[in-house]
């Protein structure tokens, strides 16, 4: 099976795919994660995502752009919480 991140769009198969762009809402659409209980500011993560976008029928997927380092910060927020 294709993915839109080989290039090839699940949804028409065309090979018309912006790859890896920057998505925005006004700063940047991201993850956010605590990692310390109750704090608000100290200990706040953010992951960036990161758009495929067929350019012929749409069709987008998003991706965090580093998902092992945001495992490791959700296993901490989660440690936080116990
Ligand atoms: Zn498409």
């Amino acid at each position: 099976m294709s993915t839109i991140r080989e290039g090839i769009c699940p949804q028409c198969h065309s090979r018309e795919i912006l790859a890896n762009a920057e998505t925005t809402e006004q700063d940047t659409l991201a993850v956010q994660l605590y990692e310390e209980a109750g704090v608000q500011l100290r200990g706040r993560r953010t992951f960036p995502i990161k758009a495929w976008i067929c350019t012929h029928c749409g069709y987008t997927e998003f991706y965090v752009t580093n998902p092992q380092d945001l495992a490791r910060s959700y296993r901490r927020s989660l440690a936080s919480l116990a």
